[in-house]
Parts: structure tokens; C-alpha cells; sequence
């Protein structure tokens, strides 16, 4: 499946569940007790908020998912979330749900609220854990001050191309700010008047005073404060000053006694300043150690997908899909509409683990889990897609044969139901052949097949018209061949097909998916949008079996050798249950052409 110019390896390797460095990482600190001591002892004082947690359990471990509410959740995030979750379910500790949102501009309680549902869904539970960045503003702000009167921090007023001009690159060191040695009460004096909103947007920052010259970029006198006259979801027009991430994050962590605070490799060249921001809060009085680490593992990459806020926002907005819960999309709103279950999703980061190396995980891999799930939860049931007219010719007309299908192969426990076998009945166009090819079992003239779970036909003729194509087919039954029930049911046949009774059988609408992406890695493409899969969704009428009439919203389904799938919602004009196919029974990947072409 790899293709010319993308360069990841696409791992089809499964891990031993279980075991990862994060996790050597925590079994070795609770060896050495190495958060035992924690609790707070800063000034200010704690707000009431934090000691509810604070001064309990200091020894337990504590991580936290720090989600931006900018948009919504994605399988990448499912990966954060089952590791920090996971790690603290697994060591009796506790993850804080935490949303990151310092950046007014793009943030909405509308992604808040999905975020929730998300969590919730993946079945995590973060109890009274809930916490806001903005919730810690007031302390942002009142430790901003203590940088400005420690000297490690200065309001710089030059604009944002100058700052960008004087950061310098990877291979040439930075300029000092020619406002980098403005007074102590000078500072003090802008940022309060920055707060108090006497200023444009842009006009000012508030930066630490590292070193200009470091290698790390990260480390060049960093913003942490800027003006954005903007309403914020949560604080709405009390802030016009927003705190930066990378300044935000650690002393959130910090405030919340998070233990390990598990992020992205994308963050490892921020980690000094993390530890520079929380070292210099040690100094100052307002910390203790042990001080909140960071560590970092790979991002969950995907194949056929891609898995970034920005380019998902922007397949939603330019219409290329159906809104965020697209069943195609990698969202976790759209994979639930897909039919994934949450189990299988956490089935799948179990086995793809969790490291640092960089990789492209192929998107088979997640179905496989999907599949594991699905298979021993889903009752099986009849779906005909592309109807062939089969009719028995010695069968009664009248007459309506009882045939009790088993629900599951493998659990009895779940039962069985009845199928009415008539004189007419649908199977599917793939399993008739007037011209067999060899080792073709199915249907033509002269093959004998069971109809499974009613009887053994034989295949006398069929109707076609003028292009050639088949109208019905003929055959003829042996009444003592029923499944199950017959002594002399002892003939073998090779093929084993599925049916409906055309009297009996109900219609029904299916989507079915294909990748979304035609390339495995269409970020690493000129425009991704150009890889998208003009097929990825077909959309057919077909037949199913009337009792799927009651089947409640969200019911999901084998439907035999068709894949599963789940009931998405009802056609009220046209009268019909809508599925959507979550998964082929087999890995089919571009070989699934014949079953959306035929009538
Ligand atoms: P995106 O790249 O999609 O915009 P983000 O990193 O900006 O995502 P956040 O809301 O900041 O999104 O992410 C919350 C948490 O989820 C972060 O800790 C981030 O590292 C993690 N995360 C995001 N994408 C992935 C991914 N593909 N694999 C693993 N973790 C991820
Ligand atoms: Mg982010």
C-alpha cells in the first residue's frame, strides 16, 4: 500500500499490550515514591478549587488530557486519552480532564461540549476532574508579575514581523529586543495598562528574558502574554490579554499537581522551557518540588486519513464531506456514526502501543480491532444488496416454511429467530453465474446450493433479457434437505448462499465506505485535497429482514458475509432504515468494486 514519496514506515506490527516506557517511567517513580511529598505550599494561597485535590493522596500519580476546545476529536486524541486515562486507571491514579484555551479566536463551547461526549463515549470517566486553563488566569497573571519583578520577564513593543525578524533561525542565534532592558516599574506599568485594555492588539507582549542566543528556538525570550480584544467562551470581556501555551501549560500542570504530563514529540524541544518556568516558580516561593515532567511519545499517524484539527476543519468547510460526524471522517464523532465501538478503538491503541519513534500505522490495523469487537458482540442477520429473483418452482404458493436462523455462530446464548422461506425469494446477483468460471460454487444450471437455513435448490434455468443480462433465476427444491431438521439432510453442497423471502423482506438504504484517501499519507502530497477518494461513499437501496423494522437507533449487525453495520437513522419520506456499513468481515481495500456496481 505504500506509495512512491511517502517516507513513514507504515507499521503493521502489533506490540505486546501492556507495557510501554511511559509506564516503565511511573512503576519506577512509585518504586522510589518520588511524588509522595507533593502538595502545595505557594503563595498565593490556593484557590478552594485545588485543595479538594491537592492535599489528598499527594502520593498518587496524576496525568491529565489537555484538549484545545478549537475543534473536534480525532483518533490521534483517542491514542492521548486512552494513554493518560489509562496509565492512571492502571496505577490507582487520577487524570484531570483539563481544556487548554488560551486563544479566544478559535475556541467555542460548542467543541467543549463535544470534547465531553467524546471522552465519555471512549467510556473515561474524569470525575470531579474537570478543569479550564482561563479558570487559572488570575494566577497567570499574578505569576507574570513575579517574572517582571524577578527581571525575567519585559514587555516588548516591537511588532510581530520585528520579533519574528530578531528571533533568528535554527543555524543563526537571535537579536536582543531593543526594549529588553526597559525598568522594572516600566514593565509592570505597560502590562497592567496592557490588561486594563489601553491597547491596540499587536501593539505589545509580554516575553521571558532567557537567552537570545540559545540553540533552542523555544528558549529566545518566548512570548507568554499578548492582547487580543476578544470574547473568550468561558471568562467572556474580563481578559484582553491571553496567556501563551507553552507558558500556560506547565503552570497548569503545576497548579493541578499533575504528576506526568504525557504530550506529543512535537513538544520535546519545549520541555526546557517548561522546566525553566516551573524551576524559576521553585525560586521564587510559589512551587515546591517534585515539579510536574513532562514526557513524549509518538503521534498516532494513520493511513488513508489525516488527522489534523486544521485539515479536518477545512474538509468539513469546504464540503467535501457531510459535517464532523461524517461516518467517513477520523473524528470520534464520526467513527461513533460509523459503527466503531469504543472497546475496538481501545483494543487498537492497546495493541499499536505506545513509543517514540515515529511511524504510520496502517488503518487496516484499527479495522482489525473493530472487527475483534464487533464480531463477538454483533447478532448476525440476512441483507441482500444486489437482488437476483430466485423462484422455486415445486414450491407451494401459498405456503410459508418456519426456518430458525442462529443469531450468533459462536453463542448460543443469543438465540435464534425465524425466516420465512416462500416461492419466491432474493439472493444476490454475485452468487448466480450463467457461464461459471472455475471454482465457482454458487448458482447455474445444474449446481445444487443451500439456501442457508432452509433447503438444498437445484438450478434449472433462468430469464435474461436482451443485453444479456439476468432477470430470474429457476431452480427447483428438496423438500427433505431443510436445515437442521431432516434425517436423510445428509447431501453435501459445496455453496452455502443467503436469501430473503421476496413477500417477506423489508427495503432498507445502505451507505457504504470506502478510505477516505486514496494515499496512504496525503499530507506528504502537493494538495491532499487531490487524494480523496471520489468513491469513498456509495449509497444503495437493498433488502433486509423484516424484523430490523423495530431495530432501536445505534443497534449494530453482521449482516452475513457483508460486513457490519449500524442503524444511523430513519428515512421518514421513503420509509426505510438507513445503515451505515462500519466494516467489511475482511480486509477488501480495493478490491471492493463488484458489489457497488451492481443494479
Ligand atoms: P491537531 O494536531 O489535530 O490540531 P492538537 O495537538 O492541536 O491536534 P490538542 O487539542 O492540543 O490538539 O490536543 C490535545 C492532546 O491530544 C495533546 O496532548 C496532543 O498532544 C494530543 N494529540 C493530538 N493529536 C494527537 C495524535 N495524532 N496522536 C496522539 N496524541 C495526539
Ligand atoms: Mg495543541
Amino acid at each position: 500500500m505504500k506509495k512512491k514519496g511517502e517516507t513513514k514506515k507504515i507499521s503493521g506490527e502489533v506490540k505486546k499490550p501492556g507495557i510501554n516506557f511511559i509506564r516503565n517511567i511511573i512503576e519506577k517513580d512509585l518504586k522510589t515514591n518520588a511524588f509522595a511529598e507533593r502538595k502545595w505550599t505557594g503563595s498565593p494561597a490556593p484557590a478552594s478549587e485545588f485543595t479538594n485535590y491537592t492535599n489528598i493522596d499527594s502520593a498518587r500519580i496524576r496525568t491529565r488530557f489537555p484538549p484545545e476546545p478549537n475543534g473536534y476529536l480525532h483518533l490521534g486524541h483517542a491514542k492521548s486519552i486512552c494513554l493518560n486515562f489509562g496509565v492512571a486507571e492502571n496505577y490507582n491514579g487520577i487524570c484531570h480532564l483539563r481544556f487548554d484555551d488560551t486563544n479566544p479566536i478559535s475556541e467555542d463551547d460548542k467543541y467543549v461540549k463535544s470534547i465531553l461526549r467524546s471522552v465519555k463515549w471512549l467510556g473515561f470517566d474524569w470525575k470531579r476532574q474537570l478543569f479550564f486553563a482561563s479558570d487559572y488566569f488570575e494566577y497567570l497573571y499574578s505569576f507574570a508579575i513575579l517574572f517582571i519583578k524577578n527581571g525575567d520577564a519585559f514587555v516588548d513593543s516591537m511588532s510581530f514581523d520585528e520579533i519574528k525578524n530578531y528571533r533568528g533561525t535554527l543555524t543563526t542565534p537571535g537579536t536582543d529586543s531593543p526594549f529588553r532592558s526597559r525598568s522594572v516599574e516600566e514593565n509592570l506599568d505597560i502590562f497592567e495598562k496592557m490588561r486594563l485594555g489601553e491597547f491596540k492588539d499587536g501593539s505589545h507582549v509580554l516575553r521571558l528574558k532567557i537567552d537570545m542566543k540559545s540553540p533552542n528556538i523555544n528558549l529566545r525570550d518566548p512570548v507568554i502574554y499578548r492582547i487580543r480584544h476578544e470574547k473568550h467562551h468561558k471568562t467572556g470581556g474580563k481578559w484582553c490579554i491571553y496567556p501563551m501555551y507553552d507558558y500556560t501549560h506547565c503552570i497548569s500542570d503545576a497548579l493541578e499537581n499533575i504528576t506526568h504530563s504525557l504530550c506529543t514529540l512535537e513538544f520535546e524541544d519545549h520541555r526546557v522551557l517548561y522546566d525553566w518556568i516551573l524551576t524559576r516558580l521553585v525560586n521564587y516561593k510559589i512551587l515546591e518540588d517534585p515539579l510536574p515532567k513532562q514526557y513524549e511519545f509518538s503521534r498516532l499517524n494513520l493511513t488513508h486519513v489525516v488527522l489534523s484539527k486544521r485539515k479536518l476543519i477545512q474538509l468539513v468547510d469546504e464540503k467535501h464531506v457531510d459535517g464532523w460526524d461524517d461516518p467517513r471522517m477520523p473524528t470520534l464523532e464520526g467513527v461513533k456514526r460509523r459503527g466503531y465501538p469504543p472497546e475496538g478503538i481501545k483494543l487498537f491503541c492497546e495493541k499499536i502501543g505506545v513509543s517514540k519513534s515515529d511511524s504510520l500505522i496502517d488503518y487496516t490495523q484499527l479495522e482489525d480491532s473493530v472487527r475483534e469487537i464487533l464480531d463477538q458482540s454483533c447478532d448476525r442477520r440476512f441483507l441482500i444488496l444486489n437482488p437476483l429473483k430466485l423462484i422455486i418452482e415445486n414450491f407451494p404458493n401459498d405456503l410459508e416454511e418456519r426456518c430458525n436462523a442462529t443469531n450468533h455462530p459462536k453463542d448460543s446464548k443469543k438465540g435464534e429467530r425465524e425466516i420465512l422461506f416462500t416461492k419466491e425469494i432474493w439472493i444476490e446477483q454475485t452468487d448466480f453465474e450463467k457461464n461459471p468460471p472455475k471454482g465457482f460454487f454458487r448458482l447455474y444450471p445444474g449446481n445444487k446450493v443451500r439456501l442457508k437455513y432452509g433447503f438444498i435448490v437445484e438450478c434449472t434455468g433462468y430469464d435474461q433479457d436482451e443485453n444479456g443480462k439476468i432477470q430470474k433465476v429457476f431452480c427447483r427444491y428438496f423438500p427433505e434437505s431443510k436445515s437442521g431438521i431432516s434425517k436423510s439432510n445428509t447431501e453435501k453442497v459445496k455453496g452455502n448462499i443467503h436469501w430473503l423471502s421476496s413477500r417477506h423482506s423489508i427495503k432498507c438504504k445502505v451507505n457504504l465506505f470506502d478510505r477516505l484517501f486514496l494515499s496512504a499519507d496525503p499530507l506528504t502530497k502537493k494538495d491532499f485535497l487531490k487524494e480523496l477518494n471520489p468513491n469513498s461513499k456509495t449509497v444503495k437501496t437493498a433488502l433486509v429482514e423484516p424484523s430490523l423494522i423495530n431495530t432501536p437507533l445505534g443497534k449494530q449487525f453482521q449482516f452475513e458475509r457483508h460486513g457490519y453495520f449500524i442503524l444511523d437513522c430513519f428515512d421518514e419520506i421513503n420509509n426505510m432504515p438507513i445503515f451505515n456499513r462500519t466494516v467489511t468481515l475482511r480486509d477488501t481495500w480495493g478490491k471492493r468494486s463488484n458489489e457497488t456496481k451492481g443494479s
